[in-house]
């Protein structure tokens, strides 16, 4: 599912290196170099409460009949881009890494979906479209479809410009 190439193993997956990632992140974003990745994380967040509703009615029109659902077959993870926008707009964090079962699907994966509210989702979960949600978006109306991809596409400036910030703000 991840277009990006995914390290052989997740970061902070080690005994106690998911609290200890946390609390440098923690403090981190309290630094108030920082103060313009905070900015930056608040609209990447309404960006994506922003696409949501497009979001799910693909998702709605495309999963449900998936014979082979990305969100079993995949494997993904927190990344620092991922972990570090949660704790700059601060939302609320995972407790742990994600973690597989051997064969098992993702962990957010209920019976009825992800039960992650989008924002709180990898970036890859939204940025991905599958062969099978880019055929059903060539069907939707010329103006839905736009208003769609740009504002995947304003989220994803958005985090670039955020890590950038943080960066920055660090450096
Ligand atoms: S996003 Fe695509 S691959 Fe993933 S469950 Fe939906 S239809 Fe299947
Ligand atoms: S976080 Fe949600 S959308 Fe992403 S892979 Fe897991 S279940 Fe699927």
């Amino acid at each position: 599912m991840p277009p990006e190439p995914m390290p052989s193993a997740p970061p902070w997956s080690g005994p106690g290196q998911w609290p200890q990632a946390n609390q440098a992140l923690l403090i981190l974003a309290d630094n108030p170099a920082c103060a313009p990745a905070r900015a930056l994380a608040r609209e990447l967040a309404a960006a994506r409460r922003a696409l949501a509703p497009a979001m799910e009615r693909l998702c709605a029109a495309t999963c449900p009949r998936c014979l082979d659902p990305c969100c079993v077959r995949a494997r993904l993870w927190w990344g620092f881009a991922d972990l570090a926008f949660l704790h700059l707009a601060e939302l609320p964090l995972p407790l742990r890494q994600m973690a597989y079962a051997p064969g098992g699907a993702c962990p957010h994966l209920g019976p009825h979906g992800c039960h992650l509210a989008r924002e709180l989702r990898p970036w890859v979960c939204d940025w991905h479209l599958c062969p099978e949600q880019k055929l059903r978006l060539g069907q939707w109306d010329e103006a839905e479809r736009r208003e769609l991809l740009e504002g995947l596409e304003r989220a994803r400036g958005l985090r670039k410009s955020m890590a950038d910030a943080l960066m920055e703000g660090v450096g």
